[in-house]
């Protein structure tokens, strides 16, 4: 029972059920007084007519004995007066001076109204304790006033007519209060039906099932997209460990080769049957092997790091054109081995920005580095960077292989390399494109890269980092 009331459905239920108890109850409350009220009234009434028609029929002789004849008719009579007036009335008649002239009452009758205002003419109606009195003047048109006729009956049959009509008031109150519980409790279990499946949903996530998802049903249309985002972020959740999963076994593999291939070199080196010239060559390529798994490592510790969320922007700015420089000068060594060449075109107005020189560094040299890989020998490769509408751009163009169109969404993918025979021999882990969009994400940019995938036509990669984190000099003086 507490744990009903401290759910979201008992206390949608008890809200609702407080808030119209508590007007029906004033509603009944008002109409109670009310329907009291008028009951008096139209007894007051009732009892008021009846004297009236009464002191008509005693106009015409008031005097004893025939005063006490006409009382006597009355008291033998009177069942006819009984469907208006109560069995206990009592009709008593007084002379002009107050003094009581007969009465069918069994004991003394006093006039309960002062004469003179009873002479002036007014009907006056009392409450005397549990019985109301009606006094009405007795005219005679040629005789004039002639005394006052008092009729006095018990108010404890109104008391039970009203009564029954409390009680079929409060009847059907509680009646209505029943009826408005079933609807509540139904509404409320309605309502909040869909936030118990999303919970049942998330309990069935915790417990590993991620393909589970919340039912959509639109009755309530905010917990409808409660569960569709819901939805949304299970979908997410699952794509995430899906990825991190593909991410640990492509890095298991990616590790596991080099460390096999050296693992066999390394054996036969310790079994001292090769000659000096076999075992130099071994050790270079276990070199080789162990160069190409630091370089593994340590993108993957870069990439781990641009995609904890956690980053700070430099505190001094660099200079784009310098860093450029150096960037293209590292490169071009290894362009120049395969006789390609770079050109270099920086605008001249691009002002210094917020970038840590490593990142810049990761940045273009990936992309330079792509772009000798996937070119041919004597191959020209392109970097341009300029400054417009707030944005960093720096483009990296060559005219090697390309990149086929429907591969394009995928190579900003961790470890995807495109499947060409003449991919596969360029070294590389595909995990280049991805760390460079990674590091692009943090300076609030991005990487687009475009290709017509026709061989020699070439790649071109678009680097634009947004202007919110890249400062002009100006703003940092
Ligand atoms: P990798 O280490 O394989 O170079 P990247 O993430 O840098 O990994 O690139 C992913 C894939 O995209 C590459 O394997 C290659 O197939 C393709 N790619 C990237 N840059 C170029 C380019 N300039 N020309 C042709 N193909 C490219």
């Amino acid at each position: 029972m507490v744990s009903f009331f401290r759910s979201l459905r008992g206390q949608l239920s008890a809200t609702i059920i407080s808030v119209l108890a508590l007007g029906l109850g004033l509603l009944l409350l008002m109409a109670g007084t009310q329907m009291a009220r008028m009951t008096l009234e139209s007894f007051t009434h009732e009892q008021q007519v009846t004297a009236l028609l009464l002191a008509n029929t005693f106009s015409e002789t008031m005097e004893q004995p025939q005063a006490e004849q006409i009382m006597a008719l009355w008291s033998s009579h009177r069942d006819q007066w009984r469907r208006e007036l109560p069995s206990d009335t009592n009709l008593s008649i007084f002379d002009m001076s107050g003094k009581l002239l007969t009465s069918s009452a069994a004991g003394d009758v006093v006039l309960t109204v002062s004469l003179p205002v009873l002479l002036a003419g007014d009907v006056v109606s009392n409450r005397n304790g549990e019985r109301l009195t009606t006094a009405v003047p007795v005219h005679n048109e040629e005789r004039g006033t002639l005394g006052v006729l008092q009729i006095d009956s018990s108010l404890a049959p109104m008391r039970a007519q009203l009564w029954d009509r409390w009680l079929a008031l409060i009847g059907v109150t509680v009646a209505t209060l029943l009826l408005i519980l079933v609807i509540t409790l139904w509404l409320a279990a309605q309502m909040t039906r869909p936030l118990a499946e999303l919970r049942g949903v998330a309990e069935q996530m915790s417990e590993g099932r991620m393909d589970a998802r919340v039912e959509i049903d639109d009755s309530v249309s905010e917990l409808a997209s409660l569960g569709a985002m819901f939805n949304h972020m299970a979908g997410r959740v699952e794509t995430m460990i899906q990825e991190q999963r593909d991410f640990v076994a492509n890095a298991s593999h990616e590790l596991r080769a080099p460390l096999a291939a050296m693992k066999l070199r390394a054996e036969i080196l310790a079994s001292n049957k090769v000659s000096d010239e076999q075992a130099r060559t071994y050790a270079s390529e276990i070199n080789e092997e162990i160069s190409q798994m630091a370089g593994l490592v340590s993108d993957l510790l870069q990439l781990s790091r641009a995609e904890s969320g956690v980053f700070s922007p430099p505190e001094r700015p660099l200079s784009v054109a310098d860093e450029l420089a150096l960037c293209v000068r590292s490169a071009r060594l290894r362009a120049t081995a395969r006789g390609q060449q770079i050109t270099v075109e920086i605008a001249a107005h691009i002002p210094d920005a917020f970038i840590t020189p490593s990142d810049m560094a990761i940045m273009v040299g990936n992309l330079l580095d792509n772009a000798i890989k996937y070119s041919p020998e004597g191959g020209a490769i392109r970097l341009c960077a300029d400054w417009c509408d707030d944005q960093l751009e720096i483009v990296v163009s060559d005219n090697g292989i390309g990149i086929p169109p429907e591969d394009i969404p995928r190579v900003n993918e961790r470890f995807f390399r495109v499947d060409r025979a003449h991919t596969r021999s360029v070294p590389g882990s595909g995990l280049g494109l991805a760390l460079v969009t990674a590091v692009a994400h943090q300076y609030g940019g991005e990487l687009q890269m475009s290709s017509s995938g026709v061989p020699g036509e070439g790649t071109q990669a678009r680097l634009s980092l947004a202007a919110g984190l890249v400062q002009s000099r100006v703003i940092a003086g």
